[in-house]
């Protein structure tokens, strides 16, 4: 029988994952999905609970609480988590992100316990990078960090940030050369959630509204030297490697809703009738989704190549911003498509009305298809010949 796991990136221990972390989420994680969209809260048991399962950046270290697989392991247990709640798989994406930031990059003496908490489902991390005055140009950031004798004094403002409100500490990109410095003059800190002199805010989205997104604001907030991440000044060169990895998940995470809301549009229509028939029959009907079943599919393998190639060590920027720009089309445009095969049900407050909404934000959140399309090109002619 054909699974989600029949091909050549899935081995039998990682379809085993795969089911064991879908079993879950079907138990655990689906029953809350549209609840936890009217309350806008992360629910913490269940994140503790997939910490206690191995399901939070399984591949980090086993000496941080990972369990030193591969990054593939991340994606097939951060789709089955968001076949059920996209909201809440952001409780993988933003681990596996922030987890190998701080891995890589953390003071050893910082980092560990941090890493322990993020993988036992204890602690949730946000990223910073976005400020009101721009995200796609990202290194142009004006946020200013001071170095002190003993740290950094941080004043500014973030916005848009994932978990703002909720995360237990952030990292941070800040300026801390000149304006002209662009991309040279960036470094990356973690700040705890409960350093002094932060405030946060929190925007009512249109999807995503259990992780949710705010603004924050710094106002002489000190972090210590050893919170800073990598080198001075090249926090963005060095740490923003990390998002090659996040827009293979992001992939995964968006087109598992796809394929879920899909299941249920083939299933409605082979039983709804209209004009003595199943809607099925009608080409008008089964075709796009034929058409949707097509692209999806291309799309998770690759997603799933794009893991592969991060496993074996091979450059794959291209590949994931490739996934990054086409897969969140890819979905919004598949679950749109469902939504209308149920007729008016689709258009009540409901599963797929919040599917709809909660991809939608991936099509500007981790940066636009613009931008991808730019990286990709990038890629491929020389970043000289592709200036910004
Ligand atoms: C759901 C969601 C989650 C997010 N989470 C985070 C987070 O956790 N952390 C964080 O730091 N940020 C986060 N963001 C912010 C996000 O990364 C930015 O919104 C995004 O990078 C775009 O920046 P902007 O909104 O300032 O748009 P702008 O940079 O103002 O761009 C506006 C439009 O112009 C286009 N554009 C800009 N420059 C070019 C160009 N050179 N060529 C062609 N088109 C261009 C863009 O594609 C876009 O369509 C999130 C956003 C959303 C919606």
């Amino acid at each position: 029988m054909q699974t989600p796991y029949n091909n050549p990136y899935i081995d039998a221990d990682l379809a085993a994952l795969g089911e064991q972390a879908r079993r879950f989420a079907t138990g655990r994680v689906a029953p809350g999905f549209q609840e936890r969209d009217r309350t806008r809260v992360l629910d913490r048991t269940l994140m503790r609970e997939m910490g206690a399962l191995g399901f939070i950046a399984p591949e980090l270290p086993e000496e941080v609480g990972g369990l030193g697989t591969g990054t593939l392991a991340a994606g097939v247990i951060h789709e089955e988590i968001a076949r059920a709640d996209l909201s809440l798989s952001y409780i993988n994406l933003l681990a596996s992100l922030n987890g190998q930031i701080l891995a890589n990059y953390g003071q050893p003496e910082v980092a560990k316990p941090w890493l322990q908490r993020l993988t036992k489902g204890e602690a949730l991390i946000a990223i910073a990078l976005t400020e009101p005055s721009g995200g796609s140009d990202a290194a142009n950031l004006r946020l200013r960090m001071e170095r002190t004798a003993d740290g950094y004094v941080i004043n500014g403002e973030k916005t848009s940030i994932s978990a703002a409100d909720q995360a237990d500490a952030i990292i941070v990109f800040g300026r801390t050369g000149s304006v002209e410095s662009g991309a040279h003059g960036v470094t990356a800190v973690l700040v705890p959630g409960d350093a002094q002199g932060l405030t946060r805010s929190r925007f009512d989205c249109h999807g995503q509204r259990a992780i949710g997104r705010g603004s924050l604001f710094f106002e002489n907030v000190r972090v210590p030297l050893d919170h800073r991440l990598g080198d001075e000044n090249r926090g963005f060169v060095q740490v923003m490697q990390g998002f090659d990895f996040s827009r293979a998940l992001i992939g995964l995470q968006v087109l598992a809703v796809a394929s879920v809301a899909l299941e249920e549009t083939w299933a409605y229509t082979a039983q709804r009738e209209a004009f003595g028939k199943p809607l099925s029959a009608f080409q008008g009907v089964s075709h796009p989704l034929a058409d949707f079943e097509t692209q999806v599919n291309a799309a998770r393998l690759l997603c799933l190549q794009a893991l592969w190639l991060k496993d074996q060590g091979a450059p794959h920027s291209a590949e994931a911003a490739m996934c990054k720009w086409w897969a969140p089309k890819l979905a919004y445009d598949c679950i749109h498509q469902c939504l209308l095969s149920f007729g008016h049900a689709g258009y009540d407050r409901g599963p797929m009305e919040q599917r709809l909404r909660d991809v939608l934000g991936f099509q500007i959140g981790d940066g636009t298809a613009q931008i991808m399309k730019t990286i990709i090109a990038r890629a491929r002619a020389g970043r000289g010949a592709v200036p910004a």
